[in-house]
């Protein structure tokens, strides 16, 4: 095991890291910029050192930056977190060419699954069932109509190289596809500097399901069942679960032996998620994060594991702690996103903490590096918590999930909270009853 590790990220997934170097006896170093000065995982980490100025790109991005703060402190590897270089391979090799580790896969295996369309391809390959699509880029628009011809509409043109739910767009007939087309292309080019886009199928009544897996580099890997993360905003998640709740066991010991079989045959190291549309109890592939997501924690509360401990374990040659036959469900846990934004809007909204109370009691975890007076920078993602909660069964933690946000007090800023007192009233969230775009009605519906 490593003595010490530097943690190139801030936040609560900082803390998160700290805590399990923490609970494993091997010491942290906590890295910030300037804005970042009192941040909390500067003050948990057993070291800290500045790295920059606020913007991201001369701080938390900086690939000189971070490996010299390794070289100054000792540091024998680094964790990524997620965002930032968390997905950038060639700060993996920058890594490896100065003798350091990776707390994550390979260069190789951040490249094949970063670029969609080899993603794809590399999945299909495996036997991972796919949404159908084009084989690979479609250069012009002429090709696009073609295509948009052959697998019907409405379909989704998507770049890439994309992210974060940019670089797509849906075209629902023919007489959308130029537009959508162009768009998604602009968008491909001037987010990610690369302007490639394939199409796909749109489902229109999909659920998002991703399958956790974690290997160990020489061809073990386990699957975690799934998490459905179908509540989503602007295609990026608000409200995660495990197990998801239209997933039977059959249906899930399928699809994960299929995942962690794909990872097991390609030697992945560490964790990953394969995402997954669901519908009509058919999965569809659609993408690989190389990497620690941040529902992670829902995975963790129904099997009792602690998967950045893992990580730290197989990146230092050690074997993983269980075996697909030690992972067993308990019961169930559901993640609402906090975010420092102003609704209806979902503006980003910065500011100082008043008054920070975290809630607690049985089956609650709250992962948030907040505290009274704690100034949000304007500068980052406003993503300033996680409440997770985990009960024997769906309606318990539905039930701890609503007495554990009315304990939860964050003043001085505007907050996502009210949006989950909201939801649970619900009958569709109540009951597990909706797909991928049901938020986005609802929330026409009712704050608009
Ligand atoms: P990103 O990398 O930006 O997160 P993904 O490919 O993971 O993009 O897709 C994000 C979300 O976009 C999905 O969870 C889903 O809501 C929607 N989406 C993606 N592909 C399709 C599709 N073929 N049909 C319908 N919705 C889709």
């Amino acid at each position: 095991m490593f003595d010490k590790i530097l943690i190139a990220n801030r936040g609560e997934i900082a803390l998160r890291v700290v805590r399990a170097c923490r609970e494993m006896g091997v010491k942290s170093v906590a890295v910030h910029s300037t804005a970042d000065a009192d941040a909390m995982h500067v003050r948990m980490a057993d070291e800290a050192i500045c790295i920059g100025p606020p913007s991201s790109a001369q701080s938390y991005l900086s690939f000189p930056a971070i490996i010299s703060a390794c070289e100054i402190t000792g540091a024998q590897a680094i964790h990524p977190g997620y965002g930032f270089l968390s997905e950038n391979a060639a700060f993996v090799q920058a890594v490896e060419d100065h003798d350091l580790t990776f707390i994550g896969p390979t260069a190789e295996h951040i490249r094949v699954m970063g670029d969609k369309i080899t993603a794809k391809d590399t999945m299909k390959a495996l036997g991972v069932p796919c949404v159908p699509g084009s084989d690979g880029g479609v250069p012009t628009l002429a090709d696009a109509k073609r295509i948009g011809e052959e697998i019907g509409y409405p379909v989704i043109i998507k770049a890439t190289a994309g992210g974060g739910g940019r670089g797509m767009k849906v075209a629902q007939t023919a007489a959308d596809m130029e537009q959508a087309f162009h768009s998604a292309r602009a968008e491909g080019k001037a987010a990610f500097g690369n302007d490639e886009v394939y199409i796909e199928k749109y489902l229109t009544t999909p659920r998002h399901i991703e399958i956790q897996v974690f290997g160990d580099g020489k061809g073990n890997a386990v699957h975690l069942g799934e998490r459905d993360c179908s509540l989503q905003r602007r295609h990026q998640k608000v409200f995660e679960e495990a197990p998801g709740p239209c997933i039977t066991p059959e249906l899930r010991a399928r699809i994960g032996k299929v995942c962690a079989d794909a990872v097991a045959k390609i030697n992945y190291i560490g964790a990953g998620t394969i995402e997954f549309l669901f519908e009509n109890d058919e999965f569809y592939f659609i993408e690989m994060n190389t990497r620690l997501q941040v529902e992670h924690p829902v995975t963790e509360a129904i099997f009792g594991v602690d998967l950045v401990r893992e990580q730290l374990r197989v990146a230092s040659g050690l074997p993983m702690s269980f075996t697909q036959d030690d992972l067993q469900i308990n019961g169930h846990a559901i993640e609402v996103r906090i975010n420092a934004e102003k609704l209806p809007n979902f503006s980003p909204c910065p500011g100082t903490i008043t008054q920070y109370h975290a809630p607690g009691g049985l089956g609650v975890r709250m992962d948030s590096a907040l505290y009274d007076g704690y100034r949000i920078p304007p500068y980052y993602d406003s993503l300033i918590g996680k409440l997770i909660v985990h009960g024997r069964d769906r309606p318990e933690a539905l039930a701890r999930l609503e007495r554990a946000l009315g304990e939860l007090i964050v003043d001085g800023v505007d907050t996502t909270i009210p949006l989950f007192h909201a939801l649970l009233a619900e009958k569709a969230v109540q009951t597990g009853d909706y797909n991928i775009h049901w938020l986005e009605h609802w929330l026409e519906d009712h704050l608009h």
